[in-house]
């Protein structure tokens, strides 16, 4: 049983002593004292089902035992900065990691987080191409350090802080977007940019697979390859963004650019890769990685050997436990189930999303496509109610991100989708 202090004494010591801007979802935030595969419990000892992941964070499930045995290990044994010293365990998986690759993406530079991920990916696109402008694409979320927090197109996620060299593309949005899903409008756009905004040569295009904090948006189907060739055209290079589309997620594809038939030139990774511990990595070609030797990069704990070991032991468990499998079975099943609550509720605009990375937006009005934005708060804290919690986003915040752990069951879906449904009933 817990014996550490109560909610409200956290949620003291949090307002005091923790910065002012970090919020949480539920207006009595909850207390979770452990997690257990796909369930989180308080410290009442109450069970959830948790069908965010710690936005999409954890993958083999929470706390799962090989992960656990692996780092705790690691641990009794060395844990330091080895970027000085050989050590075994960065170049196992880095070795295990560019397997999982297509082409030539084989050099693997590890991080701390996504953040630190894309900036070192634009910073490499930069020196290889000698250019500067980036493009990335509006609603997405790179990461909020000077250079990421430039490409993160959504003002919520945006200070007023220098960020140069970045212009943003019309987002091909399927379901909001100007053009609806018709591709080559939309890379006319970004053939614009490139023609108007910049010398004509750029330095590279980053995005997302599925846009996760933006509210799961599936990019128009043909977009990213028409979007890389006319971006290589103008010298530049191709990053995919794979911090939550990563790590067997989409259930069909490893990673979210196979989904599109694209082959990136630079490819930046985190959540998913430690299964909650902090870890990051950029993977892209020797030729590209050659830009690094001119001067000293250095990233005292990328790639340590705690993390690392985690890392490796989590591309096992996804390979023994099938979970790349069982992500594109349980995620089809629960994207019909979803369709069909769709059916039942008017409030339900757009239902999408591929693998266990799915999206339900709500609007008063389908037509107008007018956010629900208070309706889904209700419904969330109705939903936890029942023992389910599920992430929300979108630019409006109307979104909920359904982003379980991938060993998230059909009885789970079915749980899920019932909540749902009563929950949606009840507003
Ligand atoms: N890229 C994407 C697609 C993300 O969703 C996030 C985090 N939400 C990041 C980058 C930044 O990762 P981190 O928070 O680990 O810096």
């Amino acid at each position: 049983p817990y014996d550490g202090p109560s909610a409200a004494e956290i949620a003291r010591k949090r307002a005091e002593f923790l910065s002012p801007s970090l919020f949480h979802f539920y207006s009595n935030p909850l207390n979770i004292v452990e997690g257990k595969m796909q369930y989180l419990y308080d410290e009442r000892g109450r069970r959830y089902l948790d069908a965010f992941a710690g936005i999409a964070t954890v993958c083999c499930g929470h706390c799962h035992p090989d992960v656990v045995d692996a780092i705790t290990v690691q641990a009794r044994r060395l844990q330091h900065s080895t970027v000085l010293y050989l050590n075994h365990a960065i170049g196992d998986f880095a070795e295990a990691l560019a397997a999982k690759m297509p082409g030539d993406l084989k050099v693997v530079f590890f991080t701390n987080s996504g953040t630190e991920a894309n900036e070192l990916a634009i910073m490499m696109a930069r020196l290889y191409t000698g250019s500067h402008d980036i493009i990335s694409l509006r609603n997405s979320y790179h990461g909020n350090a000077a250079g990421t927090m430039g490409a993160t197109a959504q003002k919520n996620w945006k200070f007023s802080v220098v960020q140069s060299g970045v212009h943003h593309a019309v987002n091909p949005d399927p379901y909001r977007g100007a053009f609806g899903s018709d591709a080559d409008k939309y890379v006319r756009d970004l053939h614009e940019i490139i023609e108007f905004g910049t010398t004509g040569q750029v330095a590279g295009f980053i995005s997302e697979a599925i846009q996760g904090v933006g509210g799961i948006v599936e990019l128009s189907p043909g977009y990213l390859p028409l979007a890389y060739e006319r971006v290589r055209k103008a010298g530049g290079l191709c990053i995919a963004d794979e911090v939550q589309a990563g790590f067997a997620r989409v259930g069909s594809h490893f990673w979210g650019f196979e989904t599109h038939g694209v082959v990136p030139d630079i490819v930046t990774m985190a959540k998913g890769i430690g299964n909650g511990i902090p870890l990051g990595a950029v993977v892209t070609t020797p030729e590209i990685a050659q830009v690094l030797t001119r001067r000293c990069y250095f990233n005292t704990f990328g790639g340590n050997p705690l993390c690392t070991a985690g890392g490796l032991a989590v591309l096992r468990v996804l390979e023994k436990e099938g979970l790349q499998e069982n992500a594109h079975a349980v995620g089809s099943y629960l994207k019909d189930r979803l369709r069909s609550l769709q059916d039942k509720h008017e409030i339900i605009g757009d239902v999408r999303g591929t693998g266990l990375m799915l999206g339900v937006e709500l609007v008063t009005d389908r037509q107008l496509k007018t956010p629900a934005k208070d309706e889904i708060c209700h419904a969330m804290e109705h939903m936890k109610e029942m023992g389910v919690l599920v992430g929300k986003g979108g630019f409006y915040g109307n979104v909920f991100r359904i982003t379980p752990p991938l060993c998230f069951t059909k009885e789970d879906a079915d749980f899920f989708v019932g909540v749902m449904d009563t929950a949606l009933s009840k507003l």
